[in-house]
């Protein structure tokens, strides 16, 4: 399979170059250049499979020639035998028409998991081949970079450098970060805001001192092999509910356009989705572009939903590049013009086209925390705040009431227990697997908000590319 940037200009990649490169060379973001698809029989056949079996068949087609069947399955059996969970994304029943998808039975008991834990072992694989030394550089929010660390330490040709917000995330998202020990592992907090944080990061990609000595790559969501193990759960969840027989919707917590842009490439596949539910909190330009064709960024609100609290959507992109008819020059136009004045307005014929497999809707804090307490005193299930919005635009979006909807569970309560207890009364114990998260030593190094202070650390301890 080859990759194209949905700007057109840059060089087509295979499928190892495409996931050690992250952004594209003309700012775009990789795709593949065709969606594979499967037919109802290939589908059916996936009912019964377990997680792994069903996570071969459908990242195979995008893998191509960089990772045989065989390889590709010992990849999926060390990343998902992590999960505590047997089935390790289990179907949860609410009531007659509802469901949850529980992604959050990884390390770090956040959906991300699932795609890091697989991604930290392919770059392992290729960085091997290559005989070539990473250094991974984020910013992090919280959920993101304790992922990124927990599949990266301790790996071989590759170190983790990780910026979080001085005092700005929960302690649970520190702790799991900092307590982790391993010599390619770096965490930094910086004297600043997450923003401060990611512009500092974006900097160090562009700047050519860094890049000349270093191989430096990035773990967040337009990483295309993140994208790629997320469509999996799709089609694990829609078999065991009877695809390709019966259609199914989702409910999409969504922050980066990332885990939904997997439920539409799912779709593109050749699942039967009746439709996916962009679920937003007020920070809902994905709500308003979808719903009214605006695309134009404001200021962020800072929620009890903090991964979903973002201004602009990468990933959207890759939707943009799809409905202008995965044309590369007029993505990039489009893009420019957005960069500028920071508002974009989808045609009428794009709305259509999206409206076809996407409903949004926006949900308001009171509403959340009803999702939360009414599931709780319906069925017994403690949700996060996250997969409480998801839920939350289940019940109210505007779709077939005859068909069911799966909403996905994102993030276990127990990383978010101050808003849990708030609207239910209940304080969620963090599970026994990281039960001592709390008596680990910490280990970070403190930095000044400042560009330079933060370079000279990265360019002192990490490893260039050839060593
Ligand atoms: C990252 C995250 C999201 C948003 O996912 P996107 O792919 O960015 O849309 C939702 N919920 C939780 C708990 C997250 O960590």
């Amino acid at each position: 399979m080859d990759y194209i940037s949905t700007r057109g200009a840059a060089r087509g990649l295979n499928f190892e170059q495409v996931t050690l490169a992250g952004l594209a060379g003309d700012g775009g973001l990789y795709v593949p250049k065709s969606w594979p698809s499967f037919s109802a029989e290939e589908i059916a056949a996936m009912a019964g499979l377990s997680y792994v079996e069903v996570a071969v068949r459908v990242m195979q087609p995008f893998v191509g020639e960089a990772l045989d069947e065989g390889e590709l399955r010992d990849l999926c059996e060390q990343a998902y035998g992590r999960f505590s969970h047997a089935a390790v994304t289990p179907l949860v029943q609410l009531d007659g028409r509802q469901w949850l998808l529980e992604l959050f039975h990884g390390p770090t008991l956040a959906f991300k998991d699932v795609a890091l834990q697989l991604l930290g072992l392919m770059f392992e694989k290729f960085l091997a081949r290559q005989d070539k030394h990473l250094t991974v550089v984020g910013a992090t929010s919280g959920d993101t970079g304790s992922a990124a660390i927990n599949a990266l330490a301790g790996r071989d040709k590759v170190d983790i450098f990780m910026l979080h917000p001085d005092g700005r995330i929960s302690d649970v998202q520190r702790r799991q970060m900092t307590t982790v020990w391993a010599p390619n592992v770096h965490n930094i907090a910086i004297d600043g805001s997450f923003d401060d944080a990611q512009a500092m990061v974006k900097k160090m990609f562009a700047d050519q001192e860094v890049t000349n000595r270093f191989a430096i790559s990035a773990v967040n969501s337009i990483n295309w092999a993140r994208l790629m193990a997320q469509i999996v759960y799709y089609f694990f969840a829609a078999s065991q509910m009877g695809a390709p027989h019966r259609k199914i919707a989702f409910s999409v917590p969504t922050g980066n356009f990332g885990d939904v842009f997997a439920g539409y490439v799912a779709s593109r596949m050749g699942l039967p989705i009746e439709r996916l539910i962009v679920a937003t909190n007020v920070n809902d330009i994905l709500h308003r572009a979808l719903s009214a064709g605006d695309y134009s960024t404001g200021s962020v609100t800072p929620t009890a939903a903090p991964s979903m609290d973002i201004q602009v959507s990468s990933n959207f992109e890759r939707l943009l590049f799809d409905l202008e008819g995965r044309d590369g020059a007029k993505t990039a136009e489009r893009m420019a013009a957005f960069e500028r004045s920071r508002n974009m307005q989808l045609d009428p014929a794009m709305r259509e086209t999206a409206a076809a497999i996407f409903a949004s809707y926006r949900v308001d804090p009171d509403e959340m925390a009803l999702a939360m307490r009414g599931v709780y005193e319906n069925s017994g299930q403690v949700i996060d705040p996250h997969t409480a919005i998801g839920l939350s635009a289940a019940q109210n979006a505007d779709i077939d009431p005859s068909v069911p909807v799966v909403t996905l569970a994102t993030a276990h309560p127990a990383k978010f227990p101050d808003a849990v207890e708030r609207a239910t009364g209940i304080r969620p114990a963090l599970p026994r697997r990281v039960g001592d998260l709390f008596d680990r030593e910490e280990k970070y190094t403190k930095l000044p908000g400042d560009y330079d202070s933060v370079k000279k650390f990265i360019m002192s301890n990490a490893t260039p590319s050839d060593g």
